[in-house]
């Protein structure tokens, strides 16, 4: 069976279009599936939406968390909630073209564990958020070793991989990363993103400035080389400096020299401040971690896991 996990926030006009969508697809096609949406704490009628449909609908499933946890804690829940043998991460806004769902099936069906969806072009994006989208990919690239240009969370996932994701304890995930992260049989699909057919995007640009600087730090520690590497710069400039101080000192008599000295302190104060800033932003992580909050909390869930397995047998 086919797992399909929908992280939706706000998305009350999009839920029941994408059950029918995804239901046409899978049938014609004889896939046997289960759609696994993730309410996460919308604030209009996605729960409502999602209740109904469970009901008219029989390979629905419903999980509604307490309050918004972030689309990552969403696919987590829906990766905890699925029962198939392979499961599929997708948007449920149909920007992720769900014929490429078949695709990907085909591929697990030759054997792929891991299919991963690869944006052919970003879609209509404005310029600053096209800038930092691939200043961010970058930085994430070199530090996971994986080319993460055009990456997205459209995946198809053998169970082997989902139980390896979900065996990770960390509290901040990256979902895009740590799938890669965790190796197997990776096939890539090529997918055009589509235009969002109602509603809006989620993402303002602080949210994202935030979501980048996060998945940063969760991946990488060269921030802090960064601290190391200005301490050397300013012990090179320090020897330099102090060879000249003495040798005026011991010729001329020495003082002179206030500018340098005024500048050396604005520059090496903000260094420091800035060196302190990096440290304090890797502990303020640390101790996200150590407090092992649960990643969210489900208020209501409707076909539980039991359930289903029941339905499974039955
Ligand atoms: N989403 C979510 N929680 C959030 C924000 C977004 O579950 O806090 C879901 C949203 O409902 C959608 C998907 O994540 O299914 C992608 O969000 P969106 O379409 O806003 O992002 P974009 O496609 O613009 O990158
Ligand atoms: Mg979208």
């Amino acid at each position: 069976m086919l797992s399909i996990v929908l992280p939706a926030y706000n998305e009350q006009q999009m839920i029941e279009k994408v059950v029918i969508t995804l239901q046409q697809l899978l049938t014609a096609n004889s896939i046997p599936y289960e759609l696994i949406f993730i309410d996460d704490g919308s604030r209009d009628n996605t729960w409502n939406k999602i209740q109904s449909a469970t009901k008219k609908y029989k390979h629905v499933v419903g999980v509604h968390f307490s309050r918004n946890f972030g689309k990552e804690s969403a696919i987590f829940a829906g990766l905890e909630a699925a029962i198939g043998d392979v499961v599929a991460v997708m948007d449920c806004d149909l920007q992720h073209p769900p014929e490429t769902l078949i695709q990907m099936y085909r591929e697990w069906e030759n054997g792929f564990e891991l299919i991963e969806g690869i944006k052919k072009s970003r879609g209509k994006e404005g310029i600053i958020h096209t800038v930092s989208a691939k200043t961010f990919y970058k930085i994430m690239s070199k530090a996971t070793g994986i080319d993460m240009q055009n990456a997205s969370d459209f995946k198809m996932m053998d169970r082997k991989v989902v139980d390896a994701l979900l065996q990770l304890p960390e509290r901040n995930t990256f979902f895009r990363a740590l799938s890669s992260w965790c190796g197997y049989k990776v096939r890539t699909v090529e997918f055009e993103v589509q235009e969002r057919e109602a509603g809006e995007t989620k993402w303002s640009v602080t949210a994202l400035f935030r979501y980048a600087l996060t998945n940063i730090v969760s991946f990488t520690t060269i921030p802090l080389q960064f601290v190391t590497l200005s301490g050397v710069v300013f012990l090179i400039i320090a020897i330099i400096l102090g060879v000249q101080t003495l040798m005026k000192y011991f010729c001329s008599g020495a003082v002179e020299g206030f500018t340098t000295v005024i500048l050396l302190l604005l520059f090496i104060g903000s260094v420091i401040m800035i060196s302190l800033g990096i440290i304090g932003y890797y502990i303020a992580k640390m101790y996200e971690e150590i407090k092992a909050r649960p990643r969210y909390i489900v208020s209501e869930v409707i076909k539980s896991t039991k359930d289903r397995e029941g339905e499974l047998n039955g």
